[in-house]
């Protein structure tokens, strides 16, 4: 992976990008169509004012801009911890077979496995726009086992991390068989990343999951205050957030904070688990 600043790299047009999807749920263009044609457009990385920057302009949509970092410092160094090119894999074509965006090394930690896109949440933003899309996406049990029949099909192979997501991955009437095939086919790090509902609700569902082989839990934090949660345009839930980690505690699981917005990633926010409680930290 290229690093430094500044930088030339690729990107996406997200106006080209929305018409390519829409071409491929329209029916009118075909997935490899998407794959070789997703939007790809050139953007240079710079920093600027205290920021770092990408700019890029699309001959059709014309110029964008985004904020990559308000901290310039911790970017470089993020990106100087890089793992970098470690081996190629054999055998991956149907696994890394993305066009100008296909993964060339291996350095997976983790398999991230959407498996709805609707939630029982309706944050402001949200960083999937989970229930903005005119459509449900679900996989279903054969789409599952495909996803990790594909996972293991290629040399060489190491432990990897699987991280349920979505959407709101609970909600998915699969969930607790995709856990327990993961498990069947030889994935034993298993872990969802969740607003934590349903866990909240229900003590059994979490020892359900546990019994499947769930691993431990991304629970999604914004804070413990109300204004913490205000951005988020829904109340403080944070008496929810209690309960499911009760629940997921005493189903044996562990717990780890995440960030709303980037429901993959994992920040403790303002708020973290202390004696057993949520405390806030400043
Ligand atoms: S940010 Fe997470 S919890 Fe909020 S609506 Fe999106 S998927 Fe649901
Ligand atoms: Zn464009």
């Amino acid at each position: 992976m290229a690093v430094g600043v500044p930088r030339r790299t690729l990107s996406l047009c997200p106006d080209c990008n929305r018409e390519a999807v829409e071409g491929v749920i329209g029916g009118q263009a075909s997935l490899a169509d998407f794959r070789d044609r997703p939007g790809i457009i050139e953007a240079e990385i710079l920093e600027e004012a205290g920021r770092i920057l990408m700019r890029k302009a699309c001959e059709k949509h014309g110029p964008f801009e985004d904020v990559l970092s308000n901290h310039p410092a911790f970017f470089k160094r993020m990106e100087s911890l890089g793992f970098g090119k470690d081996f190629n894999c054999a055998g991956d074509e149907l696994v890394h077979s993305h066009g100008a965006n296909s993964i060339r090394t291996g350095r997976d930690t983790y398999l991230i496995v959407d498996l709805t896109n609707r939630c029982n949440m309706f944050c402001s933003p949200c960083y999937m726009d989970a229930n903005a899309a005119g459509y449900v996406h679900e996989l279903d049990m054969q789409d599952v086992t495909g996803v990790f029949e594909r996972a293991k099909s290629f040399k060489p192979q190491r432990e990897i991390n699987v991280l349920f997501s979505g959407g709101e991955a609970t909600l998915s009437p699969i969930f607790l068989d995709a856990i327990q095939h993961a498990k069947s086919v030889g994935f034993h790090r298993l872990h969802v990343a969740t607003n934590g509902i349903r866990f909240a609700q229900e003590r059994e569902f979490a020892v359900r999951a546990r019994a499947a082989g769930l691993h431990g839990v991304y629970l999604q934090f914004d804070g413990v205050t109300e204004e913490k949660n205000s951005h988020r345009g829904l109340g403080n839930y944070t008496e929810i957030k209690r309960r499911a980690l009760d629940n997921i505690a005493a189903a044996g699981m562990a717990a780890r904070s995440k960030d709303r917005q980037s429901c993959h990633g994992s920040k403790a926010g303002d708020s973290f688990v202390r004696d057993g409680d949520l405390s806030p930290i400043d």
